[in-house]
């Protein structure tokens, strides 16, 4: 067939066509840690499965794919994807990062990289001039999230792309809580893009996995040389998982995010919330950029209750569906206090989030169930 192929086909056949020896319509696991050599340097491509491995390449393919990048490579977590794009920045660096960053990608930043003399700035990403003017001559990227973690903020891509490369830098974007299905960075003019697998491209809550995407033949050959000389890739049964829930996540967005703004909506006239972010709602200050920018809104709602910290923490245990527990982006749907759990490490940092806030991740369960729970949670 010749054409660019619609994203759900590429999820299902994209670098992966049944198995030229046996006529498998599934991707072989392959578990080989070497692979036999004709002669010296004479092999099939693979030589050592921490620098190659088949059912690694695979995923990388079917992901880059998906992206519309040239080159994917996979990671053993969200973490280490973003640790091999952060390790191209050297001692006297700066980098730009939103001022509600994922707890972790802080940790990372600031404690490790802080460590051995790399600087960042906290900016609002939803003002493109603040990320102008916060540019410094040592800044060597912009690290976007778009939704934001956990505020659901949203950063106009394009625009903060066009400010990094009119000062020479990288526009790197966490596309963890959009996908490829719902927003395509690299077409805005993001130089890489970075994943935790983890959440919606698995899906199912069973395997902890990252990714870089990227078209930029420096990048690539850095996060490439990084990948095997620092070695955190995953293993070949997580890549298989993350292959697996791939196939099914263009229709598990489109109903989560269905749900999602159901739920966005009852939360909006509860009586005993404050404040509700999602980026689906017309008075949310990022609707009309993310109107522009992605297919749908995303299935990852926050809200503020009006009385605080303690009413939060009570909902959060009353709730019986919606599961409190850490991570997002699976079939089950989920409740967590970002204070105390995906954000502790940020508490009395610049980044600290409001203790009444809570964050769903809304999954695949009938919606009018999940609308029932909150509504019993908030009493
Ligand atoms: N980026 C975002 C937006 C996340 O929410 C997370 C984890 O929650 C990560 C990166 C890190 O991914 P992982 O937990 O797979 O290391």
């Amino acid at each position: 067939m010749t054409g660019e192929l619609g994203f759900e086909t590429r999820a299902i056949h994209a670098a992966q066509p049944p198995d030229a020896s046996t006529g498998a319509v599934i991707p072989a696991v392959h578990l080989a840690t070497t692979y036999a050599q004709e002669a010296v340097g004479a092999h099939k491509g693979y030589d050592y499965s921490r620098t190659r491995n088949p059912t690694r390449a695979t995923l990388e393919g079917t992901l880059a794919a998906l992206e519309g990048a040239t080159l994917g490579f996979c990671f053993a977590s969200g973490m280490a994807a973003e640790d091999a794009v952060l390790r191209s920045l050297r001692p006297g660096d700066n980098l730009l990062i939103p001022n509600d960053a994922y707890g972790g990608t802080w940790r990372l930043i600031a404690r490790v990289y802080g460590e051995s003399g790399i600087s960042h700035t906290p900016v609002d990403l939803t003002d493109a001039g603040a990320v102008d003017a916060a540019w410094q001559p040592s800044t060597k990227l912009v690290w976007i999230e778009s939704p934001s973690n956990p505020l659901l903020r949203i950063a106009d891509i394009e625009a903060l792309a066009e400010v990094a490369h009119s000062h020479g830098g990288w526009c790197i974007v966490d596309n963890t809580f959009a996908t490829p299905y719902l927003q395509q960075p690299l077409s805005l003019g993001a130089d890489a893009v970075v994943h935790s697998a983890t959440k919606y491209l698995g899906g199912h809550s069973d395997v902890v996995g990252g990714a870089v995407l990227t078209s930029d033949p420096d990048l690539a050959e850095h996060v490439a040389f990084i990948q095997n000389s620092a070695g955190a890739v995953p293993g070949p049964l997580d890549c298989y998982l993350v292959q697996r829930g791939l196939k099914t996540l263009a229709v598990r967005m489109d109903r989560q995010c269905a749900n999602a703004a159901v739920i966005a909506d009852f939360l909006s006239e509860h009586p005993a919330v404050g404040r509700v972010c999602y980026p689906g709602l017309s008075s949310h200050p990022g609707h009309d950029i993310a109107k522009r920018q992605m297919r749908d809104f995303g299935a990852m709602v926050s809200f503020v209750l009006k009385e605080g910290e303690e009413v939060a923490l009570a909902t959060a245990a009353r709730t019986e569906l919606f599961t409190l527990a850490e991570s997002l982006g699976a079939v089950e749907s989920l409740i967590e206090h970002p204070a105390r759990m995906t954000h502790a490490s940020v508490v009395s940092s610049p980044l600290a989030v409001d203790p009444g806030l809570l964050r769903l991740s809304v999954g695949l369960e009938s919606v009018g169930d999940l609308v029932a729970d909150l509504a019993q949670a908030l009493g």
